[in-house]
């Protein structure tokens, strides 16, 4: 078992290793992921994931799925659907445990009866407004509210009566009765019941009362016997309402545990927001492969296994500190440079037409699939007289430390010969480089006897003939700063939106073997990063997950240095 100084350890795990120890709850860990579906699931539910799977899986243990749907008009099928996918994609199974609040709206009435007939809860009919002048402030005590010394009977006869459908909307609420002036806001007299007249999702219109999120998630903690309940940093000063809750119903007891939400540069996990995004059409949908979301990391190409290296990274802790981004692109680059296949691809082509190979020449180069993994074998790649190097492979005036095509200069070309460029065509008007002329050296076939020449730089090509035609998105950050809310005063966070996040590539030029690339495949297109097949496009199209400059690593060394 991991301990507390072994890497891996962190505070929870301690907890969770503590209480096994002293056979708390008789040895059994069950814990459980509670998302609202009220959106789609962000990399910050993935670490929360992680973390209440990653428990139970450790320690022998099971973890529940509950939706915790107790806000109706808020929620939807849809998002339930979406919330299941991105867990079982992420690689965690709940079994047969999936389970829904809602499921235990009649249990959770019975509940607020017993504590209605304990004297501890009470129908209050002040308004919304007005339970917030009761309420008192961080300095001031509250002040009881009229209501609460109401008769256990009247109270009950009230409560059926907002469970009939009798009250308006809003008019009335059940509340616990604790205590005005306490100074944690949470226990001044918190609401336990409101009325909406609103279609619930699962139950229809059989509630017109719904439990608050303080009444129903301890409560639904206890009926499944979860032993650890764990949340966000937000929750910390409910926890006294929590245990409240359970103590006065005497029932069994789940403990509370806080970790600190996840917050990465660039980008954003409130879901409100994020709804923003799609509504106003900033981004194309949940799915946009800019969105934070794990539907939108996996179409971008980020994989189940790199998310939870990430999490598993980025360790949990009790103060809340913003993620570097980099951190999250390099765990895909780790994981992506030992498994994706390595192919050429050309995003802005420039034709080179090379003078001294014959014409109905064709030969097949061998080059290595991944030089990382040589189990991967090699492939065979059309070589012919016309070519297309990437446009900025080439330039007319290079500067000193340029090692690539310009007049007069050799270059090879990966897995082929040594070429020279001798001559240069331009649109007349322009002035635009159209095409190169170049001529080949038959004496330096890479893997050959004599192909062993070396100059100092080394391009990608493929063949014009036998390249295939592809639309490349390249991506960039959502924001273009590290913190979004860093505005102006009176700007909006959206005015840190990057105008150059997306910018796409339609007539790019990948070699052959990818006909037919497999929806969400991943491949390293040699010296510009790693990409993945789009799943929503006929034609051919690739996300650009990362490029290949890893800027993580670089502040890895300064930090080890520093
Ligand atoms: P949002 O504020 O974006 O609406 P939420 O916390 O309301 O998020 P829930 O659906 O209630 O979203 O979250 C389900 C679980 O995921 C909760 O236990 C919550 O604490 C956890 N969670 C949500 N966001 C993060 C995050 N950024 N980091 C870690 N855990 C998170
Ligand atoms: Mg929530």
């Amino acid at each position: 078992m991991l301990k507390a100084d072994s890497p891996s350890s962190n505070f929870i795990r301690n907890i969770v290793l503590e209480d096994l120890e002293a056979n708390k709850n008789h040895g059994r860990v069950l814990t459980r992921f509670p998302p609202e579906p009220n959106g789609h699931l962000h990399i910050g539910h993935a670490k929360s994931i992680c973390l209440n799977f990653g428990l139970a899986a450790e320690f022998g243990g099971l973890c529940n799925l509950r939706f915790d749907d107790t806000n109706p008009g808020r929620e939807d099928v849809e998002y339930v659907e979406s919330i299941k996918s991105a867990i079982r994609w992420l690689g965690f199974d709940w079994g047969d445990r999936e389970y829904y609040a809602s499921d235990y709206f009649e249990q959770l009435y019975q509940f607020a009866v017993r504590l209605i007939k304990d004297g501890k809860a009470y129908i209050c009919d002040l308004s919304a407004g007005q339970m917030r002048e009761y309420r008192g402030t961080l300095t001031e005590p509250g002040k009881d509210s009229p209501f609460r010394t109401r008769s256990v009977e009247e109270n009950m006869g009230l409560y059926e009566r907002m469970r009939a459908g009798e009250f308006q909307e809003g008019s009335r609420t059940l509340r616990a009765k604790i205590d005005m002036a306490s100074s944690n806001l949470n226990m001044r007299d918190p609401v336990m019941y409101r009325i909406l007249y609103a279609t619930h999702h699962r139950t229809g219109d059989k509630w017109c009362i719904y439990p608050t999120y303080d009444f129903a998630h301890g409560q639904s903690d206890s009926i499944e016997g979860i032993t650890h309940s764990v949340c966000t940093l937000e929750f910390e000063d409910h926890r006294p309402l929590y245990d409240w809750f359970l103590d006065q119903l005497k029932v069994y007891h789940p403990r509370q545990i806080e970790f600190a939400r996840l917050n990465l540069s660039y980008t954003l996990m409130s879901k409100r927001r994020l709804l923003e995004l799609v509504e106003q059409g900033h981004v194309t949908g949940w799915d946009d492969p800019r969105m934070p979301t794990l539907a939108g990391l996996r179409r971008r190409g980020y994989t189940p296994e790199s998310i939870r290296n990430f999490c598993e990274r980025i360790g949990v802790a009790k103060k809340n500190s913003t993620v570097d981004i980099a951190l999250l692109e390099h765990c895909l680059r780790e994981e992506l440079n030992r498994c994706a296949p390595r192919v050429m691809a050309v995003l802005r082509p420039l034709r080179v037409v090379i003078d001294n190979y014959p014409e109905d020449r064709v030969e097949e180069v061998e080059a290595v699939n991944n030089p990382e993994d040589p189990s991967m074998g090699t492939r065979k790649v059309p070589f012919s007289r016309v070519l297309y190097v990437e446009q900025e492979d080439f330039r007319e005036d290079p500067p000193k430390q340029f090692f690539r095509l310009a007049p007069g200069r050799e270059v090879r070309l990966r897995y082929a010969y040594i070429i020279k460029c001798v001559g240069v065509v331009k649109e007349p008007v322009t002035g635009e480089v159209t095409e190169l002329h170049c001529t080949f050296d038959p004496d330096t076939k890479s893997g050959s006897a004599q192909g062993g020449r070396r100059v100092k730089g080394t391009i990608h090509w493929v063949s014009a003939a036998h390249s295939l035609e592809a639309e490349v998105r390249l991506y960039n950050h959502l924001f273009v700063k590290p913190d979004p809310d860093d505005v102006e005063e009176g700007a909006d966070w959206k005015s840190n939106l990057n105008e150059n996040s997306l910018e796409i590539l339609t007539s790019c030029r990948v070699e052959p073997s990818l006909a037919g690339a497999v929806p969400e495949s991943h491949y390293q297109f040699e010296r510009l990063g790693y990409f993945s097949v789009d799943s929503s496009d006929r034609t051919l199209t690739f996300n650009r997950a990362v490029p290949l400059r890893d800027t993580w690593a670089k502040i890895e060394k300064a930090q080890k240095k520093g």
